[in-house]
C-alpha cells in the first residue's frame, strides 16, 4: 500500500540541494543587492550541486505572496526592511523538492512576528503528519499557530503533494481547517507551506511574474520549442533561462500553449511571510527532506 518512490534517494538528494540553495538565498539577501543577483546565485548553487531548478526561484517581497522571479533585465534592488520570501525548488530527473523561508532584509527585526509565525506553523504542521492521518489535522495546527500570534493564514494558498515532474500534485494541504477530507499515505512526498499575513488572508492576481510552463508537449513541429520542452517538461521556467533570440521567438509564438503565472498579492496589501518544507510521509510521521547540509 505504501507508495514510496523507487528512487527515494534521488528525492532526498534533490531536497538537500534545494535546502542549501534556500539558505544561500537568505544569506545573499542584503540591502543594496539586486534581486536578480540573488536569483542567479541560488539557481547556480542548484546546478553546481548536480540538480536543476524545479522552478525559477521565487523572490516575492512584502505584500507579494508568491510567483515573482526576476526578469531578464530586472532592476530591483533589495532594501533594508523588505520582507523577502526565498522559495526554491530543485529536481533530479523529475524527483523534486520545494522549500521556502522568509528573511527581513538588513535584519532589522521589524517583522519577526510574521517570520516566527510561519516557522512555528510549518513545524507544527509537520508534527501533525501521520500515515493514514487526516490532512485536516495539519491544516488545523498551522492555522492555530498563526491565529495564536494574532495573524491570518493566507487561506487561498496551500501545500501540495509532489509527483515526478509535477510540482503541484493532486493533494492540497490547506492552511486552514475544514477544507480537506484527504488523508496522508505512507511513502508520499508532500510540501507543507504556511503563509501568514497581517492583512486579510486572501490573495489576488497581480502582474505577470516572469514564470511560464508548458501545458503539454508542443510536439516536434518547431525544433526550438521541442528542445525547450525537452529541457523543462511541464515544470515552470523563466525567460532568464531561455533568452537566446530563437528561444524567445519560439516562446512568443507558442504563448497560447504556455501557462503564465501572475504574482499573488495579498488582497489588503498586508505583509506576507512563508515557510515551506518538503517531507516524506514515513511509517511514524513526517521526515523533513529539505534540511540544509551543514556549512
Ligand atoms: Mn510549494
Ligand atoms: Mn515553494
Amino acid at each position: 500500500m505504501a507508495r514510496y518512490p523507487p528512487d527515494l534517494e534521488r528525492w532526498r538528494v534533490a531536497a538537500r540541494i534545494a535546502a542549501g540553495a534556500r539558505e544561500l538565498g537568505l544569506r545573499r539577501a542584503t540591502p543594496g543587492t539586486p534581486r536578480r543577483e540573488v536569483a542567479e546565485a541560488v539557481e547556480a548553487y542548484i546546478r553546481d550541486h548536480g540538480a536543476e531548478p524545479a522552478f525559477p526561484v521565487n523572490l516575492s517581497r512584502n505584500n507579494e505572496a508568491a510567483h515573482y522571479t526576476p526578469s531578464v533585465d530586472d532592476a530591483a534592488v533589495l532594501a533594508a526592511g523588505d520582507l523577502l520570501k526565498v522559495d526554491v525548488g530543485a529536481h533530479i530527473e523529475g524527483a523534486a523538492a520545494d522549500t521556502a523561508d522568509t528573511v527581513e532584509v538588513g535584519g532589522g527585526h521589524h517583522h519577526d512576528h510574521l517570520v516566527l509565525a510561519v516557522r512555528e506553523a510549518v513545524r507544527d504542521g509537520i508534527a501533525a503528519v501521520r500515515p493514514g492521518g487526516a490532512v485536516d489535522d495539519v491544516s488545523a495546527a498551522i492555522a492555530r499557530r498563526i491565529r495564536g500570534r494574532g495573524l491570518h493564514p493566507v487561506v487561498d494558498l496551500t501545500g501540495h503533494s509532489i509527483e515526478r515532474y509535477v510540482l503541484h500534485g493532486p493533494k492540497a494541504i490547506p492552511n486552514a481547517p475544514g477544507r480537506s477530507t484527504a488523508t496522508f499515505e505512507e511513502g508520499e512526498i508532500v510540501a507543507i507551506e504556511p503563509f501568514a499575513t497581517n492583512g486579510v488572508g486572501h490573495i489576488e492576481n497581480g502582474a505577470f511574474g516572469n514564470i511560464v510552463r508548458f501545458r503539454a508537449d508542443p510536439g516536434a513541429a518547431d525544433p526550438v520549442l521541442a528542445r525547450l520542452f525537452d529541457r523543462f517538461r511541464t515544470l515552470p521556467f523563466t525567460a532568464r533561462w531561455a533568452d537566446a533570440p530563437e528561444e524567445r521567438a519560439a516562446l512568443a509564438k507558442a504563448r497560447k500553449r504556455l501557462q503564465t503565472y501572475p504574482v499573488f498579492l495579498e488582497q489588503a496589501g498586508g505583509l506576507v511571510a512563508q515557510a515551506e518544507h518538503t517531507i516524506l510521509v514515513g511509517p511514524e510521521g513526517a521526515e523533513v527532506l529539505s534540511v540544509a547540509p551543514p556549512g
